[in-house]
């Protein structure tokens, strides 16, 4: 299978979705990563949001490594993404580009602007995967993917429906998590909690709900012709 995942910034596919990814991996499918923005106000200590942008998509690379996964930036400004047709047509340009059986992407409830507003791109793009009218820089494609939202960030207002044992993969989360060095500083200027930290907590609390060590949850997205099919996780 293709499996796609579509973050708002470098790191949030490694904070929410990463144990699921190398399952993925494990079992021999193709993964591929799509990225809203670059992240490219995620810094006070570097001067520019375009070297901000260069060394957040330079991790993203370094991270998407654990994964063999080719990574395809649509570069909006961070904590600026709008709904717009432009953005549509770009993330369904990225859908089309990976060709996906499964998509994860973050939750719609997550307050986050970038979070939420991806969500709501990639739920309003599903119907038109196959249109060849809307034309994208990638051909149409005509599979039904079934798409799943991983939790919000610390899990606020998202109620999980499945859960992934990530057990055996969680070194290798925390490695690829440890590839996006400059969010240390920036999540220490407002942050109570590191990054790693975060993961820790958020997968040890569904691995609690879920009777393993470490879990992944998601929520499912439904619309007609692409409802979700659970047995596609790993
Ligand atoms: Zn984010």
């Amino acid at each position: 299978m293709n499996i796609l995942a579509i973050g708002a910034h470098p790191d949030d596919v490694e904070i929410s979705v990463s144990g699921v990814l190398l399952r993925y991996k494990q079992a021999g499918h193709k993964i591929f990563v799509a990225l809203t923005t670059s992240g490219n106000i995620g810094s006070n200590t570097h001067g520019s949001k375009e070297e901000i942008a260069a060394i957040r998509e330079a991790e993203m690379l370094e991270a998407a490594k654990y994964y063999d996964a080719p990574v395809r930036f649509m570069r909006n400004n961070d904590e600026r993404l709008m709904n717009t047709d432009e953005t549509r047509s770009q993330v369904l340009s990225a859908i089309r580009w990976a060709n996906p059986d499964v998509i994860f992407t973050h939750h719609p409830c997550d307050r986050s602007p970038d979070h939420h507003t991806t969500a709501e791109i990639v739920s309003d793009v599903i119907l038109s995967l196959p249109a060849k009218l809307l034309a994208t820089d990638e051909a149409p494609c005509y599979k039904t993917p079934s798409l799943f939202f991983w939790g919000s960030a610390a899990g606020i207002s998202y109620i999980p429906e499945v859960y992934v044992d990530v057990t055996d993969v969680f070194d290798d989360m925390k490695k690829a998590l440890e590839c996006h060095v400059s969010q240390v500083s920036w999540m220490g200027t407002f942050m109570m909690h590191s990054l790693d930290r975060m993961m820790e907590i958020e997968c040890a609390f569904r691995g609690l709900q879920a009777g393993v060590k470490y879990a992944e949850s998601f929520a499912a997205f439904r619309i007609h012709g692409f409802m979700p099919d659970f047995k596609l996780l790993p």
